[in-house]
């Protein structure tokens, strides 16, 4: 049995129908840039994740560069963030000439230690962007709460966690700006790129807009200059049709989650994901941590089993991240998940007899490397 790590296939085959009829009404229209697909998805999306606007745009990276713009951060200032994330969190600090803080994770949640953000802020810190990894929400109480006090604004980076809720509510919502990736493997996937920003200020929804469109007010009147930062027609269509699945699909991700956490109870040395009290997670990837770790994830692979792992380096210890000049041993609760994590295959198609084989080959993996 051979076990995808995602199955994009499997999906599109659930909803054909829906998705081929509205990529055809884009082709019969041709209106590819614009219109009201993106308008009515941006509404919907908004909606979805209770803020007062949401903007779509060119991929999950755009989002964070138009977000952190909209702070008004300026060239020498700084950004706390996390190391352990997806490269992209921390590449758009740069973009905007600020420099890059990357502190430690919480060992439960494996987002942003609230604790190692009150100590690593200083002087020319003006913006925090704690991620929702892995689809579990940051702690956003304490972390708004010590940002309110520093005068620091917030972005959330849900790429990983459409639909997960922290206290009842929804991620994109807990700070002033959220962002959104919409790359095929994520819980909300387009079949291209995409991203989405959502605002709780109509305001700053509608400059992030201008800027993701050249600055432009009218189609050759800018205001100010910009970037071609859109999200597509093609890509708002299907983006449509796939969030009125996208509960059902994250339900169904959680189940998937507690299926892999029984069957791995008894197994001691494998130490299976904890979801916080308050926190309604979505599981984008399920990620246990293993002893001897390279030598299972090859044995996984070799019997077919196709997991990856988020993330082996951490972006503290990467050659594009030497000049902030951390050693190993700076962020300690990263460099160990970093050297244990395996993502398990977890896509809402994956079935229960996956989920048993997939087990049984991890059980024998662990049994083996440590004989
Ligand atoms: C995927 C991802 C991004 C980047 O999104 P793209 O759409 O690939 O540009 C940013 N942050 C995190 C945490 C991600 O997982």
């Amino acid at each position: 049995m051979k076990i995808p790590l995602v199955d994009l296939k499997a999906q599109y085959d659930t909803i054909k129908p829906e998705i081929d009829a509205a990529i055809q009404d884009i082709l019969d229209t041709t209106r590819f840039i614009g219109g009201p697909p993106v308008a009515d998805f941006e509404a919907a999306f908004a909606s979805y994740c209770e803020a007062t606007a949401a903007v779509g745009c060119a991929s999950g990276t755009a989002a964070l560069h138009l977000a952190l713009i909209e702070t008004g951060i300026q060239p020498g200032e700084e950004v706390i963030t996390v190391s352990h994330t997806f490269i992209a969190t921390a590449e758009v600090v740069r973009m905007c000439g600020a420099s890059v803080k990357m502190i430690d994770i919480d060992p439960h949640s494996y987002c942003m230690d609230p604790a190692a953000l009150e100590a690593a802020i200083g002087e020319k810190t003006r913006v925090v962007i704690p991620v929702h990894l892995y689809g579990h929400p940051a702690d956003m109480d304490p972390i708004n709460e010590i940002a309110a006090r520093h005068n620091l604004h917030v972005i959330e980076d849900a790429a990983q966690s459409h639909g997960a809720r922290y206290r009842g509510r929804r991620v994109g919502s807990l700070a002033p700006l959220g962002t959104f990736s919409f790359y095929p493997g994520k819980n909300l996937g387009a079949y291209g790129d995409g991203g989405g920003i959502t605002c709780r200020d109509s305001a700053a929804a509608e400059r992030i807009a201008q800027l993701a469109n050249h600055g432009r007010a009218e189609k050759y009147e800018h205001k100010i200059e910009g970037f071609n930062y859109r999200l597509d027609a093609l890509q708002a269509a299907v983006l449509g049709v796939k969030l009125r699945h996208l509960d059902q699909w994250n339900a169904r991700r959680r189940e998937i989650a507690a299926r892999y956490t029984e069957l791995l109870a008894d197994v001691t040395e494998v130490t299976t994901p904890q979801t916080a009290d308050d926190v309604e997670a979505v599981f984008h990837l399920y990620v246990v941590q293993v002893p001897e770790r390279d030598r299972v994830t090859e044995h996984l692979r070799e019997h077919g089993v196709m997991v990856q792992l988020h993330y082996p380096i951490p972006l503290h210890l990467q050659p594009a991240y030497a000049h902030l000049g951390l050693h190993r041993g700076t962020l300690p609760v990263t460099e160990a998940l970093a050297e244990r994590c395996i993502s398990l295959p977890c896509y809402p198609e994956l079935t229960d007899e996956q989920i048993t084989h997939t087990v049984s080959v991890l059980k024998d993996a662990v049994a083996r490397v440590l004989a």
